[in-house]
C-alpha cells in the first residue's frame, strides 16, 4: 500500500480529499448536461443555483445576517487590501490599522496608497515571542473611517483569542482562518478571504459586508472592485470565477456534514494541541509565539540546529509531509493545517518529527 501523503502548504493548500474527489468524478459531465460546470454559462439557470446554494451554505455555516452582502470577487486576498480603502475610506480621509505580522503589513502598505494610515499599534514581542500588543495599548484615531487587523498571520503563526472591542467598522482580512472557529460576523464591519486556504482554488475572495457600509465607493473605483456595484448584480457585473465558486460551494458542503463550524473547530483545537504539545515538550524543536496567540491553522517552528533544515525537509517529503518549508522572509518550518488536514496528517507529522529528533539527537 502506498503511503498517505499529506499537504501542509500554506496556500494554495490542501482541499477535502472527498470534495476533490466529487470535482474528479463530475469533471467533465456535470449534472448530466454533458459539459463541464466550467463550460457554462454564469446567467444559466444551472449555475445561478450553485451560486445561490454556496451563498446560502456560507451564511448557514458563518451565521450571517440579513443586515450583511455576501460577496463572491475576483482579485484574492490582495485584492482587497485595495477594495476595502477604495470603498470605505473616502478621499482625504484616515483608517486604522493594526501591526502583527506580514499580512497586515502588507494591507497596511496597499492602504497607504489610498489615504492616510495610523499604524494604530505596532508588531508586538515579548522576551523574543511574537505577540499582539494588548488592544488598552492601541492608539486608536478619532476620524478614522474603520479599523483593519488580520485575526490569523499566516506567515507568522500569531492569531488573536479574542474579536477586538472598536467602536469604528472593524475590517477583519481572514484570508488564513474562514471558517476555522465560530466566530460572530455582527462585531464586524467587513471580513474577507482569499479562498486558498480554508474555502477553495486561489483567485476567488469572499467578502461579507454591512449592508450600511455599500454604496460610498470613491471617484475611480474600478467596477469590479465596487462593492455596491457587485452586489447589485449578486456579484455577478463580470464573469465570475466560476469554477472557483462552485468548488467553494462543494467545500461548504463538505463542511456542514463535518458537523459545520462549531465541529470543524474541536477537530482544529485537537490537531494545534497535538502539534504544539509535542514541540513544547521537546528539545528539538521550538515555536517563538506567545502561547495566547498561537495560530491554530499556521504551525512555523524551528529546529534547535538549523543545519538539520535541508535534511528534515528532504525526509519529511519522502515521508508523504509535503510542503513543511517556513516562509522565505522567517525561515524554518511551517505546518499548515486548515480545516481539510485530517487529525491523522497531524499525527504523521508528530511521529515523523519524534523519529527524525530521535535520530539527529
Ligand atoms: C494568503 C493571504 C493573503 C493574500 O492572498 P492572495 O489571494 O494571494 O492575494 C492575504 N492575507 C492573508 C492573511 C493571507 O493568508
Amino acid at each position: 500500500m502506498t503511503k498517505p501523503i499529506f499537504n501542509f502548504c500554506a496556500g494554495p493548500a490542501m482541499l477535502p480529499k472527498a470534495v476533490m474527489a466529487q470535482a474528479q468524478q463530475e469533471f467533465v459531465n456535470w449534472n448530466d448536461l454533458g459539459c463541464s460546470v466550467m463550460e457554462i454559462s454564469h446567467r444559466s439557470a444551472n449555475y445561478i443555483d450553485v451560486a445561490k446554494q454556496a451563498e446560502q451554505d456560507l451564511r448557514d455555516l458563518m451565521n450571517i445576517s440579513g443586515d450583511y452582502e455576501v460577496l463572491f470577487m475576483h482579485g484574492g486576498g490582495r485584492g482587497q487590501f485595495a477594495s476595502v480603502p477604495l470603498n470605505l475610506l473616502p478621499a482625504g480621509g484616515e483608517a486604522d490599522y493594526i501591526s502583527t505580522g506580514s499580512w497586515s503589513n502588507a494591507a497596511i502598505a496597499e492602504g497607504k496608497k489610498f489615504g492616510k494610515v495610523n499604524i494604530a499599534a505596532e508588531s508586538h514581542s515579548e522576551n523574543g515571542f511574537a505577540s499582539i500588543l494588548p488592544r488598552d495599548k492601541w492608539n486608536l484615531s478619532d476620524n478614522a473611517a474603520y479599523v483593519h487587523y488580520c485575526p490569523n498571520e499566516t506567515v507568522d503563526g500569531v492569531e488573536f483569542d479574542y474579536i477586538p472591542d472598536v467602536d469604528k467598522p472593524l475590517i477583519a482580512d481572514m484570508s488564513s482562518c474562514i471558517l476555522s472557529s465560530e466566530i460572530d460576523v455582527s462585531k464586524f464591519g467587513l471580513i474577507y478571504a482569499g479562498a486558498q486556504k480554508n474555502i477553495g482554488p486561489s483567485g476567488l475572495a469572499i467578502v461579507i459586508v454591512r449592508k450600511d457600509l455599500m454604496g460610498k465607493s470613491r471617484e475611480g473605483t474600478p467596477s469590479i472592485y465596487d462593492y455596491a456595484l457587485q452586489s447589485q448584480s449578486d456579484s455577478m457585473f463580470n464573469t465570475p470565477p466560476t469554477f472557483a465558486w462552485y468548488l467553494a460551494g462543494l467545500v461548504f458542503k463538505w463542511l456542514k456534514a463535518q458537523g459545520g463550524v462549531k465541529a470543524v473547530q474541536a477537530i482544529n483545537k485537537q490537531k494545534a494541541d497535538l502539534l504544539y504539545n509535542y514541540i513544547d515538550e521537546s528539545e528539538f524543536y521550538s515555536n517563538r509565539v506567545v502561547a495566547n496567540y498561537r495560530s491554530k491553522m499556521n504551525v512555523p517552528f524551528y529546529l534547535k540546529d538549523e543545519n538539520l533544515n535541508k535534511a528534515f525537509l528532504a525526509e519529511s517529503e519522502a515521508n508523504g509531509l509535503l510542503a513543511l518549508k517556513g516562509h522565505r522572509s522567517v525561515g524554518g518550518m511551517r505546518a499548515s493545517i486548515y480545516n481539510a488536514m485530517p487529525l491523522e496528517g497531524v499525527q504523521a507529522l508528530v511521529e515523523f518529527m519524534q523519529d527524525f529528533a530521535q535520530r539527529n539527537s
